[in-house]
């Protein structure tokens, strides 16, 4: 057992999908302690805000049409907060489904009564622009269409430009859970022709967990004054708020946490922005499946659609392998990595994003191989 208690560095690396590892000066931020009322707080919210808009939009013409919107909690509070608050009463969403984050977005229209219907895929299949356009033509009523960029039950990544064809040619607003991608990979909300993105500070950004954003189309959302389901979560309140009181967050702001988010962005902007950053993830994710492979491992997806983000291997199909033990004895070694969550066969997940480099994987990979050895099983799926 690795004592979590012991001092203030961290007892493994995380190579996981957020919360992830972090910088040490991401973390040092934190220890300014600023008031929700102080101008200068709210300040760096709007500039964040701004920061965001930038990051979403490629085109700085189109910037201000888009805006930016804080919100408390962890990421899926986000979305809730987008599913509560865009979908007018008498609407209907349609969720695009290849995975448990999209599923975790039909769910959450149906415990707020919001009219939604499924469209299944299976979980190592992109989204189907064809049946995706099938079923709107079949269906007057929905208004609303949501995927997910980067499943990452799986790690597989939309390149999203056919799904928004559809939507946009159908007349149909347009919401994107982009949650594990944003920020780690090039992104042009305009391109994917989405009206509302939604990610969070402790993914592909590098901060740590504590609020969720929403980058969103200013005319669209001004539209959904009223609409919101719940007070916490009305996103058009919030916006409204942050306009109006020069970015002041309703309710108890995670200030530790913008901070370190801030700080955040300015390493992201220090490392060459989006594109260097996703260099680098890439690089790091060749790394694995190459040395993975090696081991005798098996990706659950094709290279083309898998993203950089997190990696699926299929599970060993051998008696002297099993999940948890494979868990625990790279966690002594300073490595900790996710169980699988697809629903059709036994598989883990290795993330290969955050405050990590080429070289922290090579050393996953031998300890990876050290543990093998140790548990004695074949890698063959
Ligand atoms: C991380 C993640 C979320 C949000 O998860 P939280 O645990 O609420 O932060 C939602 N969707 C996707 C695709 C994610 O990767």
């Amino acid at each position: 057992m690795v004592d979590i208690t012991m001092d203030d560095t961290s007892p493994y690396l995380l190579f996981t999908p957020g919360p992830l590892s972090t910088t040490g000066t991401v973390r040092a931020a934190m220890k300014r302690e600023l008031s929700t009322w102080d101008p200068d707080y709210n300040e760096l919210c709007d500039v964040i805000r701004r920061r965001l808009v930038d990051l979403a939009v490629a085109h700085p013409s189109s910037r201000p049409r888009f805006t930016a919107v804080l919100m408390q909690g962890s990421g899926t509070f986000t979305v809730e907060s987008v599913i509560g608050s865009v979908i007018p009463p008498s609407g209907k969403l349609l969720v695009a489904v290849n995975g448990a984050y999209g599923r975790r977005m039909v769910q959450i229209a149906e415990r707020l009564r919001i009219d939604c219907v499924e469209l299944q895929h299976e979980e190592h299949e992109p989204v189907d622009p064809d049946r995706l356009a099938a079923a709107l033509s079949d269906d007057d009523a929905i208004t609303h269409v949501a995927y997910v960029h980067c499943e990452t039950t799986t790690g597989l990544l939309h390149d999203g430009i056919g799904i928004g064809e559809v939507v946009s040619s159908a007349g149909r607003c347009l919401l994107i859970d982009a949650m594990s991608s944003f920020g780690g990979v090039p992104f042009d909300m305009e391109a994917l022709r989405a009206d509302y993105v939604v990610s969070s500070a402790n993914k592909c950004i590098q901060g740590v967990p504590g609020f969720g954003f929403v980058i969103a189309n200013r005319e669209n959302l001004a539209s959904t004054d009223g609409w919101a389901r719940s007070v916490s979560l009305d996103l058009h309140d919030q916006w409204q708020v942050l306009e109006e009181q020069g970015g002041k967050l309703r309710f108890t702001s995670p200030t530790h946490v913008v901070h370190a988010f801030h700080q955040a962005l300015d390493e992201l902007d220090a490392e060459g922005g989006v594109s260097a950053r996703n260099k680098r993830l890439v690089e790091i994710q060749n790394t694995l499946v190459a040395g993975m492979a090696e081991l005798g491992f098996q990706t659950l997806l094709p290279s083309h659609l898998q993203s950089p983000v997190i990696t699926t291997f299929l599970a060993p199909y051998d008696p002297a392998y099993s999940f948890p033990k494979f868990f625990e004895e790279l966690k002594a070694r300073g490595f900790f990595i996710y169980p699988g969550k697809i629903t059709r066969a036994e598989s883990f997940r290795i993330g290969s994003i955050g405050n990590i480099t080429v070289d922290d994987m090579r050393n996953l990979l031998s300890a990876i191989g050290e543990v093998k050895e140790r548990m004695g099983f074949s890698a063959a799926p």
